[in-house]
């Protein structure tokens, strides 16, 4: 299945995507695919109910905007330096040990909704990511029952402001938490339709010019480990996200760095999981 959410920021409503490419609203179904809905089997309750009520279903209007496919997780973990071609462009050793930083949730925004670039950010940049979505609640699991806990995937623009970052000291979750730095989506993709997880291609370009091309096969760290990993140190719920890393072509890994101005248009995609677009503009606080 591919789930979405559409209508107006704050009052989306739920949909599907049909395998026919019909896309129908399910919000008297569930009105959010939240913790609450994967953790009462909603991803398979689901399923049941479309066999019945899928051809009765309102259709989405063409058009409309897109939100997170998912609701406001209780935690977003991404994954540092997780491809070695990304570790070297930002001059930094390939981890022993998968490196963990958290994201405000609050950055959460719709896929093709504006990027508004922080007051005073001078090196807001881009990051294209394969997002996993957890589906069952983990807590000290084994790698082998990893993807068990697994309820989908999304893609997702990590937007990092850099000198906030890496040059203020402290926590990498200072330059990951602005407004609109977590576009997520355009739908989420259950994995019975993405059997490997581990071979899609990852693209981003900035104003038509292609600046990341990559593929999931170069993950450092796998998912399996990394649900298993982090697991072993925070209880991992349902509807939680981690963002599994992004491959070389940062604007950072640019001699001189490449930075992102107003006018700028985003754009990016994973094999199955769609793409995005986002045009930046700068945030003016009246
Ligand atoms: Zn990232």
């Amino acid at each position: 299945m591919k789930l979405i959410k559409f209508g107006s920021p704050g009052s989306e409503k739920t949909g599907v995507i049909l395998e026919n490419g019909k896309t129908i609203d399910v919000s008297t179904f569930t009105p959010d695919y939240n913790e609450a809905f994967f953790e009462s089997n909603g991803l398979s309750r689901l399923s049941q109910w479309l066999k019945n009520n899928a051809a009765s279903a309102p259709e989405v209007p063409p058009g409309i905007r897109l939100g997170s496919p998912i609701g406001r997780p209780s935690k977003i973990i991404c994954i540092g330096l997780n491809y070695s071609d990304h570790a070297k462009e930002s001059g930094m050793a390939v981890p022993a040990e998968p490196i963990i930083f958290f994201k405000s949730t609050t950055a959460i925004t719709g896929p093709n909704d504006e990027l508004l670039i922080p007051q005073g950010s001078k090196k807001t940049d881009w990051e294209v990511e394969l997002a996993v979505v957890i589906g069952k609640t983990a807590r000290s699991i084994k790698e082998e029952h990893a993807l068990e806990h697994v309820g989908g995937y999304m893609l997702h623009n990590d937007y990092s402001e850099r000198e906030w970052q890496l040059e203020r000291g402290g926590q990498w979750v200072k330059g990951k938490s602005a407004d609109t730095f977590a576009p997520f989506g355009p739908w989420l993709t259950t994995p019975d339709e993405l059997p490997d997880p581990h071979n899609l291609r990852l693209w981003l370009s900035v104003n038509g010019v292609m600046k990341q091309d990559g593929n999931s096969r170069n993950l450092i760290f796998r998912i399996p480990h990394l649900v298993s990993y982090l697991s072993h140190f925070m209880t991992l719920l349902p509807g939680d996200v981690i963002s599994t890393g992004t491959p070389a072509g940062v604007g950072l890994g640019f001699t001189p760095p490449q930075y992102l101005v107003a006018g700028d248009v985003v754009e990016l995609g994973i094999d199955g999981l769609g793409t995005q677009r986002q045009t930046a503009s700068a945030l003016t606080l009246a």
